[in-house]
């Protein structure tokens, strides 16, 4: 975790034009910049760069955002990425927060293997380009395979000479640790000798999604050879296979241009097509597709293109994880490469458009697809063709059906065609699976619930629903009768809330009297504004700018616009559209006299303070009210009617307060 502190320090120093127009090329236009869309295809600029207000807007796709969500969306940074590339390129060292020390050992060690690991790449790559070696087998086995020097820089690609151990002498002579590079998978230690593990191979980098080299997957040259065709990393804090989709960090702007991401069998099949011009191709490593690469590729596009070979024995194994796209509402798509071709030597044949054609014209559905090739494989074997039935019923009964209700239906229907059964008997088999799943799936969650009470008995049973799941908390607005008040002193609260939060944010470090902060006298009457405000989201803003502010930061509109909880950026930034700006109506109506809300802002907060406790004194008093026609003795009467004297003198006095603040 980075600290608070670091986040603030990176948020101070960044520059919204700078960091964006990096990737966009921008031109002043007025107050703002103007720039081709980098999230869709336009020929005219509606990309538009606020500086002052650090946010961007598309007027072509609606994307908006701030300096944070552009580098997760464009480079697909996750936030704290997001935030470790702008601290390194600021300069800003970063502060862990305090990490539980098996954390902290693991990223040590994850640190390490990505240090070790680049210091391979440049080593097996200088041999690749200026070794004899090297050039003579490496770099002319992978002319003959048609890579351009450009292509095999950009994949940093590289070869490891065909000795015992020169890798694992000039690592230990650089003072790498042997334990960590054994980790790396990059020697091995035989009779107590670190030894070189990849020997007379290519080395192929495999990036992570922000750059950085995690492994390497190294092919044999020799054919004659009885080592294996490829050695991968073994599993490590860093190359963890069922996340790793090869290719990724070169496709990834790509996949989301194009909206569609080309899955191929092999290393070479991605670095080819790169080369032809089709840049949206990834590599699943020949295993079958995992949950965690399917989000991966869910990330930039939700249109999953599978390009087989026939006989790919990797692309066989990766199409046993595909009902789980389904589940991800992933769409995917099947392709059949020609007889004998594989995608590397097809787009070679052909030529990169063709090749993009011939993949529009040829995508067959997946589950049309398995379908055909059971019924195939059936034959005339009626316990077979049952079990096909049974097992695309159970296919189809996958797709999440909040998102994709039509082409369920559509599915049902096609299938139902190509087994020639009838619809509705096989509409009722997908229903029993969903049933089955959903009857499964509740099981299991009251299950969980169970054993979670079980698990804390002291933190106080949780109360559980009738459908099994703990009600811990209450309805937002739970308790206030929706037709108490009319909808315009809704507004009005809504919006003094709002109001109230947003000058914590706006004003809260400018001074309030002689000793005091206006955050100090705010969170004084904390105690009071989580009774005076109702909206839970905004009671969370209060919450964490008290933690900060006690902890000594600055926490402004800033700290919130960027905060890792879209949902709190988002309400942010909506606070912040409701900003009174100057209008030239207020200003005449001031008649030159120009007062800003800044130089209003202590009324402001007294008006607003003053707004909400009236209103939860009108609460106060309405309760008092049913209390009196309850039944009670004489002396708790006495009590009611003081209370009410009490909150009416409240009231007058608030309201006396307002009156002379509120022009309105
Ligand atoms: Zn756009």
């Amino acid at each position: 975790m980075i600290s608070q502190q670091t986040i603030q320090q990176i948020l101070s120093r960044i520059d919204i034009i700078e960091i964006v127009g990096g990737f966009v090329k921008l031109k002043k236009r007025g107050t703002s910049y103007l720039g081709l869309c980098p999230f869709h295809n336009e020929k005219t600029p509606s990309f538009t760069v606020s500086p002052a207000k650090e946010i961007y807007k598309c007027f072509g796709c609606g994307r908006s955002g701030n300096t944070i969500s552009f580098l997760m969306e464009h480079e697909k940074y996750s936030y704290v990425e997001a935030l470790r590339w702008l601290a390194a390129r600021y300069n800003v060292e970063i502060e862990e927060k305090e990490l539980s020390p098996e954390v902290r050992q693991q990223q040590q060690v994850g640190e390490s293997l990505y240090i070790i690991n680049a210091f391979a790449q440049k080593y097996f790559s200088d041999i690749l380009f200026n070794n004899e070696e090297g050039q003579d087998i490496g770099f002319s086995y992978l002319k003959e395979r048609g890579f351009t020097e450009e292509t095999m820089r950009k994949f940093q690609l590289g070869y490891s000479l065909d000795q015992r151990d020169t890798f694992a002498r000039a690592a230990l002579a650089a003072q790498y640790n042997v334990e960590y590079l054994v980790k790396s998978g990059l020697v091995v230690v035989r009779d107590e000798r670190p030894m070189d593990n990849y020997r007379g191979r290519i080395i192929f980098p495999i990036h992570n999604q922000t750059g950085k080299i995690i492994g390497f997957g190294a092919r044999i040259i020799k054919s004659n050879d009885r080592a294996p065709k490829y050695i991968n990393t073994p599993e490590n804090e860093l190359y963890v296979k069922s996340k790793i989709l090869y290719g990724a960090y070169q496709a990834r702007q790509a996949i989301d241009k194009q909206d569609e991401c080309l899955l191929v069998e092999g290393y070479t099949d991605v670095i080819s097509l790169h080369q032809a011009g089709v840049e949206n191709a990834v590599a699943s490593g020949g295993t079958s597709l995992t949950i965690d690469q399917l989000r991966l590729i869910k990330k930039y596009t939700n249109h999953l293109t599978i390009i087989y070979d026939g006989d790919g024995a990797g692309i066989k194994a990766a199409l046993r994880g595909l009902d789980m796209a389904l589940e991800e509402s992933l769409d995917v798509k099947l392709v059949l490469i020609p007889d004998k071709e594989d995608p590397d030597s097809y787009v070679r044949k052909i030529g990169a458009a063709a090749f993009r054609d011939f993949v529009a014209a040829n995508k067959k559905d997946f589950i049309l697809f398995q379908l055909e090739v059971a019924l195939k494989d059936a034959a005339d074997d009626s316990n077979k063709k049952a079990a096909v039935v049974n097992q695309v019923a159970e296919t189809i009964s996958r797709i999440n059906q909040t998102g994709d209700f039509t082409k369920k239906q559509d599915y049902i229907r096609q299938s139902a065609e190509i087994l020639r059964i009838d619809e509705i008997g096989l509409q009722n088999l997908v229903n029993k699976f969903t049933r089955d799943r959903i009857e499964k799936q509740e099981n299991r969650a009251a299950a969980d619930a169970r054993a979670k009470a079980a698990a804390h008995p002291a933190a106080g049973q949780p109360i559980i629903g009738e459908d099994g799941f703990p009600l811990d908390e209450m309805p937002p607005d739970a308790g206030m009768p929706q037709d108490e008040e009319s909808l315009g002193l809704l507004f009005r609260h809504e919006q003094n809330e709002q109001g109230m939060i947003r000058m914590l944010l706006d004003f809260g470090l400018k001074s309030w009297d002689e000793n005091n902060l206006v955050a100090d006298y705010i969170l004084a009457e904390a105690i009071d504004l989580y009774d005076l405000i109702d909206n839970k989201r905004l009671l969370k803003i209060l919450d964490l700018y008290k933690n900060w502010y006690e902890q000594g930061l600055e926490p402004s509109t800033k700290s919130f616009l960027y905060h890792e909880d879209q949902e709190l950026s988002t309400l942010a930034v909506s606070i912040m559209d409701l900003h009174h700006e100057i209008s030239p109506n207020w200003k005449e109506h001031y008649e030159g006299k120009i007062a800003t809300p800044e130089d209003l802002y202590k009324e402001d907060v007294l008006s607003t303070m003053r707004w909400l406790k009236l209103r939860k004194i009108k609460r106060l008093m309405e309760q008092n009210q049913q209390d009196m026609g309850r039944p009670h003795s004489e002396e708790e009467l006495m009590m009611l009617l003081q209370t009410h004297k009490h909150l009416k003198d409240l009231e007058r006095e608030l309201l006396d307060g307002l009156g002379t603040v509120i022009v309105i």
